[in-house]
């Protein structure tokens, strides 16, 4: 099997990470025992990650085929954005912005308020077969998808709307340009990660060289050479006093691959 060599403090959007040897896959032969990465946008990689895997550059495609869109789960997000804007294609346009491969979209749900991505999902491919959306269960930032998914296909609208593209990159405007994995925590229902994190007085918690950001509080950002442990110690001291305070156990939308126990310095 053919493998990758990643540094995962430049790879991944956060920039933290050891140097680890990741198997790629290819010819829809998937390893057992390994945990398959995108392009690390959503992801916390501690120094003893589990066997890592990643899709080879096969499953970066875009087709139109019979009517609909057929998206390799190795495609940057951005690359369907130029691709819907060339071809005047509807519904992906807050896809602009939003880091990372079909693959990593689709096992998270990813989006902005109510566009997601399995809004106009048919179906995915993984080592199963074709799977339709019907059979998969979905909510928010949240899938039952527990395979890799190869490929997958999408309703093919017309009229791409630059009016949009623009509606999304303003809702950005409070996001910081500090590496983060975008937000951290999710949303607990009827309330704002942010809100609670403010209100409990962490916004802007530092240690080392990692913060909940100034800028936006569910932005947990690194200012430079900031360490997993930091990070770690920093989600669990926000996590515990907003359940101190509010009986809210926030719920981490960053996938964190590596040890999750650390004692709060
Ligand atoms: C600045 C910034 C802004 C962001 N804004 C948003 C936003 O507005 N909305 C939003 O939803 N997210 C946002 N994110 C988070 C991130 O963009 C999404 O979670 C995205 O889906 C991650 O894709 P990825 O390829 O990088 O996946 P990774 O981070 O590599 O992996 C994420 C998860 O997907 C799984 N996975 C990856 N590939 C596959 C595959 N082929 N098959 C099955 N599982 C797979 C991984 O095992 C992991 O569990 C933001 C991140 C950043 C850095």
């Amino acid at each position: 099997m053919k493998t990758k060599v990643i540094d995962f403090s430049k790879f991944s959007s956060i920039r933290i990470g050891p140097t680890v040897e990741v198997a790629l896959i290819e010819n829809d032969i998937v390893p057992e025992g390994y945990t398959v990465v995108g392009s690390a946008n959503n992801l916390l990689v501690g120094p003893n990650p589990p066997p890592l895997m990643m899709l080879s550059k096969q499953y970066d495609f875009i087709r139109i085929k019979n009517g609909q869109l057929h998206i390799g789960a190795a495609t940057p997000g951005g690359r369907v954005v130029s691709f819907c804007k060339k071809n005047d294609i509807a519904n992906f346009e807050y896809f602009s912005k939003l880091p990372g491969t079909i693959g990593g979209m689709i096992k998270m749900n990813a989006g902005l308020k109510e566009f997601e991505i399995f809004n106009y999902l048919i179906a995915v491919r993984t080592q199963t077969g074709w799977i339709p959306k019907e059979q998969l269960e979905y909510g928010y930032r949240k899938t039952s998808i527990n395979e890799v998914v190869f490929e997958a296909v999408f309703e093919l609208h017309q009229g791409f709307s630059s009016e949009r593209l623009e509606m999304f990159a303003k809702m950005r405007s409070n996001q910081p340009n500090d590496p983060s994995a975008g937000s951290c925590f999710k949303n607990p229902p009827g309330d704002y990660a942010g809100r609670l994190i403010e209100a409990v007085g962490l916004k802007g918690v530092r240690r080392g060289n990692m913060a909940f950001s100034e800028v936006h509080a569910n932005f947990l950002v690194n200012y430079g050479g900031g360490t997993y442990e930091d990070a770690l110690s920093l989600i669990n001291e926000v996590q515990q006093k907003i359940f101190e305070t509010f009986g809210i156990s926030l719920q981490c939308e960053v996938v964190i691959l590596g040890d999750t126990i650390v004692t709060i310095k």
